[in-house]
């Protein structure tokens, strides 16, 4: 199907939680160029493959290979996961879930006012995921309008959520009234002293501040929020999370979360 690549973080916790659940199921990093996806998704489907993850720049190209969405995948219009059933393959989404599911450690999300820093792919499934989660106000900020607005035009219109867009211009101000500031940019990634563009005195300690960087784990966001006393989610929980739920739509089994962590932090030395 592609170049065998060297493991990858969610490699390595699916074969831990195979081997914990004893099945002998395998899953496999490979690296496919943009122009054999087709060929790919062929070779999934000839070998009889149960599922597979997609990873940049698959995760949208993917879609006209597949026979059906989940709702949420379908409103994102991207997929990072997809799953067998039959003949058929199922295109879903398990990042926007897998955050959601680690912020749900902190409380119920539904009634409060979200700020998300970004409106790329990570951006665009927590923003879906959040309004179907029940909240009741989410502000894209990005640095280009046509992909914030056009984020926005999906969770008015589509989520039913209310939503707008904020263009960022230096450091934003995160308004008084939100609960919840999320850095859904890749800014941060393999720079822990990369400065996010929020302004750090509007960092309330009542904030809920998340980064979906997950290496390393202690970004300048995150040791910042700490510092001014907010409650802070680094990246790790959501990308365990999406691979709990990845295990459970292709295996039916429940994983150990705590396992899966375990493993995560193996890979990455911390
Ligand atoms: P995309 O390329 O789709 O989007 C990137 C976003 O970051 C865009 O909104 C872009 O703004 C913004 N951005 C990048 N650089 C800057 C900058 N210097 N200043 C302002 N904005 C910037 O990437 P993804 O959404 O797929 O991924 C984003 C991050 O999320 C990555 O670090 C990835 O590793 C992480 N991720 C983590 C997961 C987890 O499980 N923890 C799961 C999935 C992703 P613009 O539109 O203006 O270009």
């Amino acid at each position: 199907m592609g170049q065998p690549v060297a493991g990858n973080p969610t490699q390595f916790m699916m074969e831990r939680a195979f081997a914990a659940a004893g099945l002998d199921w395998r899953y496999l990093t490979l690296e496919v160029p943009s122009a054999k996806l087709a060929d790919a998704m062929r070779g999934m489907r000839a070998m009889g493959f149960k599922g597979a993850n997609f990873t940049i720049p698959h995760k949208v190209a993917v879609l006209q290979y597949l026979d059906e969405l989940s709702p949420a995948a379908e409103l994102m219009g991207a997929v990072n996961c997809a799953n067998r059933v039959g003949d058929k393959l199922v295109g879903e989404n398990t990042d926007g879930k897998g955050f959601v599911q680690s912020l749900r450690e902190t409380g119920d999300p539904a009634g409060k006012k979200v700020v998300i820093l970004g409106a790329g792919g990570a951006a665009r499934a927590i923003a879906v995921e959040l309004g179907l989660a029940g909240v009741s106000d989410i502000t894209i900020v990005n640095r280009s309008s046509a992909r914030g607005e056009e984020l926005v035009g999906v969770l008015r219109d589509r989520v039913k959520v209310q939503a707008q867009f904020a263009a960022l211009h230096g450091d934003y101000e995160v308004p008084a009234d939100a609960a919840i500031f999320i850095n859904a940019t890749s800014i941060g990634l393999g720079d822990a002293k990369a400065r996010v563009p929020v302004a750090a005195g509007s960092l309330r300690p009542e904030l809920i501040v998340a980064d979906v960087v997950f290496n390393p784990p202690e970004t300048w966001l995150i040791r910042t929020a700490a510092d001014r006393g907010c409650r802070t989610l680094d990246g790790l929980g959501m990308l365990v999370n999406q691979a709990v739920i990845a295990f459970k739509i292709w295996t039916g089994a429940e994983p150990s979360a705590g396992l899966m962590r375990d493993a995560l932090e193996e890979f990455l030395s911390i």
